[in-house]
């Protein structure tokens, strides 16, 4: 488990302490809601130099160095907030991009050799409290602040069964029939409704909490495997095994066990591997090249196929395609949306298909919104496809309904 996975929540009644001067610090807090003050020791008593609020960073000095803290903080108000150690932090850092880590040490040192002058001034420090506030009313600050907070009501939403699988079909051209599902997952959030993945994923990349998605996806995802496939009509699905398509992310291979925890989940479960897909993107290939061939070598000996997501998208060198074992390419969105109208398009789409064809890789057109595109496709001899035009993805119910009506449509 990794990053803000192990970020915590705490409550602090009025008059609690929360930071006590010259203890050792090794987390700083967010303040979620109430109201804390600033205390220092001059000459035996206790001076307020400041107030903080919701959204302020508290305590922060102890993600630079484990110095003893220079105040006292005290709850004027009951206070919410939200733990971060330095750990998790040192964590976040070092999996930064590189500029965006070098430029936070930078600021760090001069943050430190900021404090330490001030240590020297009278007080109040004025430039210590501009400072500091500059800092707490910045734009990077509230995206760090709401981050975190997604981050943590995501963790708490995984243990609460918000979380679900929505599952979209992926029909197959020749003949129309169903081949499997892709997997996406949904927040069902109490008071805010559904939540796109293109929300909360990111953050869950970010923290490492995706590795635990990841790992409740495809245990949900070995379930549904296995009752789409028993309740399927058999005149309605291809000859090869119905399978579901998981997604996985770049944290999910720098475990080093990704192999072994797929293979556990798949066992415990009782899943043939051949039910399951598992998809990835080029930028996830590239970030880790060696580790991850290895990992999906090893799924693939297994018999888990591997699927490269939204292609065309991230690098415009396809020697990889040589490198990695790979069985079938996603065609992104954009390809097809754009190639019912210009012809250039339509002409690229051919040669990625002819392409993939040549190193015996399957293609699946993704998006497919309009008959138009899903009767270019079939003419370009793509495999199978996946888009609104046939169904949006839905919840597992829903699936199941499918997999006995589904009418195949025709196509002019
Ligand atoms: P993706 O993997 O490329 O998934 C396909 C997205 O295209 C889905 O959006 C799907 O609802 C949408 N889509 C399918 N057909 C059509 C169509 O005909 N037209 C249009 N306009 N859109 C279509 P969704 O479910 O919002 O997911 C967004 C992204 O979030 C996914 O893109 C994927 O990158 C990520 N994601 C979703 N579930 C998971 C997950 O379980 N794990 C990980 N790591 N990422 C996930
Ligand atoms: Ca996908
Ligand atoms: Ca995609």
């Amino acid at each position: 488990m990794g990053g803000m996975a192990d970020s915590a929540k705490k409550i602090f009644k009025k008059g609690d302490v929360l930071i006590r001067e010259g203890d050792q610090g090794d987390s700083a807090y967010v303040i979620e809601s109430g109201s804390v003050e600033i205390l220092i020791q001059r000459d035996g008593a206790l001076i307020q130099i400041g107030t903080r609020g919701p959204g302020s960073i508290i305590g922060e000095m102890a993600m630079i160095d484990d110095k003893p803290r220079t105040a006292t903080i005290r709850a004027t108000e009951d206070c919410l907030v939200m733990e971060i150690s330095r750990a998790d932090f040192a964590r976040r850092v070092d999996s930064a991009d590189p500029i965006l880590k070098m430029v936070m040490r930078v600021i760090m040192t001069r943050y430190r050799d900021m404090i330490s002058r001030s240590q020297f001034m009278p007080l109040p420090s004025h430039a210590l409290t501009s400072a500091e506030s500059a800092e707490n009313s910045d734009e990077f600050h509230k995206l760090a602040v709401n981050a975190l907070k997604i981050n943590y009501e995501l963790k708490a939403a995984l243990s609460k069964n918000e979380l679900m699988l929505y599952y979209q079909p992926i029909i197959s051209l020749k003949d129309m029939k169903i081949a499997g599902f892709e997997a996406l997952m949904r927040w069902k959030h109490p008071e805010k409704g559904l939540i796109s993945p293109g929300v909360f994923i990111p953050v869950a990349e970010e923290s490492g909490l995706i590795v635990e998605l990841s790992r409740w996806a495809l245990g949900v995802s070995c379930d549904a495997a296995k009752s789409l496939h028993q309740a399927a009509d058999r005149k309605l699905l291809g000859n090869h095994p119905l399978f579901i398509s998981v997604n996985f992310s770049v944290k999910d291979f720098s475990s080093g066990n990704f192999f072994d925890q797929v293979k556990s989940t798949l066992t415990s479960k009782g899943t043939e591997p051949a039910h399951i897909h598992l998809e990835i993107t080029e930028s996830l290939l590239m970030e880790a090249p060696a580790p991850a061939k290895e990992a999906l070598e090893r799924c693939r000996h297994f018999g888990t196929s591997v699927s490269i997501d939204d292609f065309g998208t991230g690098y415009s060198s396809l020697s990889y395609l040589h490198y990695f074992p790979i069985d079938t390419l996603k065609i992104d969105q954009s390809f097809i949306r754009s190639m019912s109208k210009d012809l250039s398009s339509k002409v690229l789409v051919k040669s990625i298909i002819g392409l993939a064809h040549n190193m015996n890789i399957k293609v699946i057109a993704e998006g497919i919104e309009t008959e138009q595109e899903a009767s270019i496709l079939t003419e370009l001899d793509c495999e199978e496809c996946q888009g609104f035009w046939f169904a949006r993805p839905m919840p597992l119910d829903d699936a199941l309904t499918f997999v006995k009506n589904w009418v195949p449509p025709k196509i002019a």
